[in-house]
């Protein structure tokens, strides 16, 4: 079998007169007009869904941060505890550093200064702990600052998204209904066994009952047309339907 060159059944669709078909020019825009409905449709279903999702990830985000700040506290408080445990070992020292000076026997003094040298390590091991936990606080409060930026940042975007998107929804619902009334006005210029034939197929093909026509390709299951038919349809205009999807068949205008 021969195949027309592409050249040559330009030249017959340009050459030979260009024909229109209203009906099939019809089903073109009634097509674009599902499909635009379509994705309307699927716009404003995801609203509501996506607004959840905005606001988990808000209360995420500031639950995070109360968290840290939490823990912030946390420290600040052992902090205290600790210097109040080195205030209490520290009083306790100077009453027995008072007390040395009125023992009376050498075995009275040795066991005081043990407990003096007790207490002094007491005192040293809960400063370091002090310093360490003072160090730790410092480091915490400026990644807490920055944290804080962070968080009112997402916020302020998450929240602006969910302003955003609810602004929108009257917007694409006013949409929806104009293309609505289109569809219904373009469906009644459609012949009844035609419009019959396009809801067929539409759903039997999730919605898309045409396929464009291109390099003698049905651009939607990619089966070549037979060449005949190809012809005929660049000549005519005629409704065809691609022998192995069943989508009928057309040219782009602007092609
Ligand atoms: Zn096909």
């Amino acid at each position: 079998m021969r195949y027309p060159s592409r050249a040559s059944l330009q030249q017959c669709r340009f050459g030979g007169g260009k024909q229109v078909n209203p009906e099939l020019r019809n089903l073109i825009a009634l097509q674009d007009l599902e499909l635009r409905i379509a994705s309307l449709q699927k716009q404003l279903s995801e609203i509501p869904d996506n607004n959840l999702r905005f606001e988990n990830e808000l209360k995420q985000v500031k639950s995070e941060f109360q968290q840290r700040e939490a823990r912030l506290k946390d420290m600040a408080n052992e902090r205290r505890t600790l210097e109040g445990q080195a205030d209490l070992l520290r009083a306790k020292l100077s009453r027995l550093k008072d007390q040395l000076m009125a023992v009376k026997t050498n075995k009275e003094y040795t066991a005081m200064l043990h407990e003096i040298q007790m207490a002094e390590e007491q005192i040293r091991s809960e400063e370091d702990r002090i310093l360490e936990i003072m160090e730790r606080l410092e480091s915490e409060e400026n990644n807490l600052r920055q944290a804080e930026q962070e968080m009112m940042r997402r916020s302020a975007e998450l929240q602006e998204n969910i302003r955003k998107s609810n602004e929108s929804l009257p917007r694409l619902e006013s949409e929806l209904s104009a293309l609505r009334e289109e569809r219904t006005d373009m469906e009644s210029r459609i012949g009844p066994d035609l419009l019959m034939r396009y809801r067929r197929i539409a759903n039997a093909r999730k919605g898309v009952a045409l396929a464009e026509a291109r390099d003698e390709l049905c651009s939607a299951c990619h089966v070549r047309i037979r060449p005949q038919m190809y012809a005929e349809l660049m000549r005519t205009e005629g409704i065809y339907s691609c022998d192995s999807c069943s989508r009928i068949l057309y040219f782009r205008e602007d092609l």
